[in-house]
């Protein structure tokens, strides 16, 4: 039976940027979500679901009610490596799934930048990979969920059964049910290794027009953008576009799907334990050290070359360096991505980098990618691009940095753009009404009062964007 004694515990976004005390329960068996809502139903607290916690804001927070801390309902339950079809419970992590796959042949069809989410959050965010232009988001390889709704009822859904709820729930933060088993179709590979092109762009047009231009040739593609470089460079950068390797590309195939050889070193040089790496990077985590830093990797990018690399090295880049979010410091960090239609985007980001510039509060993290629409109601998926910046966040930026971030939204809306409920902090609820449109807003609304008519399912962010409204800088923020 599931209780509050002993369970009240401040918890933290992953950019360590906000806080909010919860009372935590960690289910060991869906009956337990079943109590929980119960529990809930009796106390008057509200509930929402934490898988890793990896999110950037406040999608898995919840100041002051309860939070179901997922990760204990970790088991692969079904996998089958003659159709690629498996079965698993929503604590269980990306870096559990491709770990299980990969040795038989089959790698997960998207992926987040880090193999440390879970499956329960990648649904709700319905997350993309760097293949997002050429296969969607990871809920269009979703065959079947089940999911229990606050109500008590225990639902079964795909495309074809409960299908609004199939397009509603995949993407809707936690806000309309908890996941209990996700089965996900999985893709063939014939190496262990990608095949890499790497090549600079000398500024924003280039950079733009080489992701639309050449996406087509490639099964993955990813830029880096010098987020310091002003001038004529605005906007220069690097990109990285990879293509799986076909049957018998690889002669050495058996060997580089050995999990050994796809498993992150955790020593540098082979000594250093990267754990620690974090601390040394912590003096150059401002706009001299990162305009440094900077211009010698855009300079160390701009000879052309090709090179293979692991599956895991390629897609988890972020990983390499453990909790380097804590180089940001005491303030933590805000991630801001916006999502822009190919034809404005170089207008609005050009603007939004100057302005940045302009202010002394340039992103010190600039990641592009191409993205196409997809039929999940929250969507934040375009026909075009994404941006994402990290920003440090102190004492003395906070006010500037968050007055900043709202002009960013209009510009963004401005040119058609829509924002992801898992990555920014200061979305308000005129902006997500904006992007969202009237209509998907009401769906959305509809559906909650079906499956929540008590309104147990509340997060920060759902508050924040659909609710009473905290704000980014309210009471659960932490103070730098
Ligand atoms: C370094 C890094 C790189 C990233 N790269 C990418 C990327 O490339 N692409 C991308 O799309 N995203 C990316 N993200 C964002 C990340 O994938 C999402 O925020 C994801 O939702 C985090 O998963 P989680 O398990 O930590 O979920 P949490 O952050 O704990 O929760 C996220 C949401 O899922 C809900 N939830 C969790 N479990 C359940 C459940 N069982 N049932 C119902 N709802 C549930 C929560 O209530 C919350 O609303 C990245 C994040 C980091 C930190």
């Amino acid at each position: 039976m599931v209780t509050l004694d002993n369970a009240f515990l401040t918890l933290e976004n992953f950019g360590h940027s906000l806080r909010a005390p919860a009372y935590v329960i960690k289910p060991t068996h869906p009956e337990e979500i079943a109590q929980a809502f119960e529990l809930a139903r009796r106390t008057g607290l509200t509930i929402t679901a934490r898988g890793a916690g990896r999110s950037y804001n406040d999608a898995s927070l919840n100041g002051g009610g309860i939070v179901l801390d997922m990760s204990a309902l970790n088991r692969i339950l079904k996998w089958d490596p003659q159709t690629g079809s498996l079965t698993a419970e929503p604590g269980v992590t990306i870096e559990q799934l491709w770990q299980r796959v990969e040795p038989d042949g089959w790698w997960p069809p998207v992926v987040s930048g880090t193999m440390f989410t879970t499956l329960g959050g990648c649904l709700s965010a319905n997350v993309h990979g760097k293949n997002n232009f050429k296969v969607g988001t990871i809920g269009e390889h979703v065959l079947e969920f089940s999911a229990i709704l606050p109500a008590g009822a225990e639902i079964v859904c795909s495309p074809q059964t409960n299908a609004d709820l199939f397009y509603a729930m995949i993407s809707g933060f936690g806000m309309l049910g908890i996941f209990t088993s996700i089965t996900l179709q999985m893709k063939r590979i014939y190496s262990g290794l990608l095949e890499v092109d790497a090549r600079p762009s000398h500024n924003l047009p280039e950079h733009l027009a080489d992701l639309l231009q050449n996406a087509p040739n490639y099964d993955y593609i990813v830029g880096w953008l010098d987020t310091t470089a002003g001038g004529k460079s605005l906007g220069r950068g690097q990109i990285h576009a990879a293509r799986e390797l076909g049957e018998g590309e690889d002669p050495n195939a058996q060997k580089t799907m050995l999990l050994k050889n796809q498993t992150l070193p955790s020593r540098i040089f082979g000594v250093f334990p990267k754990s620690i790496l974090h601390y040394f990077m912590s003096p150059f985590v401002n706009n001299l050290g990162t305009w440094g830093i900077n211009t010698g990797k855009y300079l160390a990018s701009l000879p052309r070359h090709t090179f293979r690399e692991s599956h895991a090295a390629f897609h988890f880049l972020l990983d390499y360096i453990p909790n380097w979010e804590l180089s940001f410091g005491r303030g933590g960090l805000i991630e801001y991505q916006s999502f822009v239609p190919r034809e404005t985007a170089e207008a609005a980001w050009t603007e939004m980098l100057r302005r940045s510039l302009k202010r002394g509060l340039p992103s010190y993290l600039g990641v592009t990618k191409r993205h196409r629409p997809d039929p999940f109601l929250l969507t934040h998926a375009v026909d075009g691009f994404s941006l994402a910046m990290d920003f440090k966040v102190t004492a003395g930026n906070r006010a500037a940095l968050g007055e900043m971030l709202q002009e960013f939204d209009q510009i963004v809306l401005e040119a058609g753009g829509r924002f992801y409920f898992a990555k920014n902090s200061e979305t308000t609820p005129e902006t997500a009404l904006r992007f969202l449109g009237g209509d998907t807003v009401s769906r959305f609304k509809d559906l909650k009062k079906r499956c929540d008519p008590n309104g147990l399912l509340e997060s920060d962010l759902y508050q924040r964007v659909f609710g009473a409204g905290r704000t980014w800088d309210s009471d659960t923020t932490r103070s730098p």
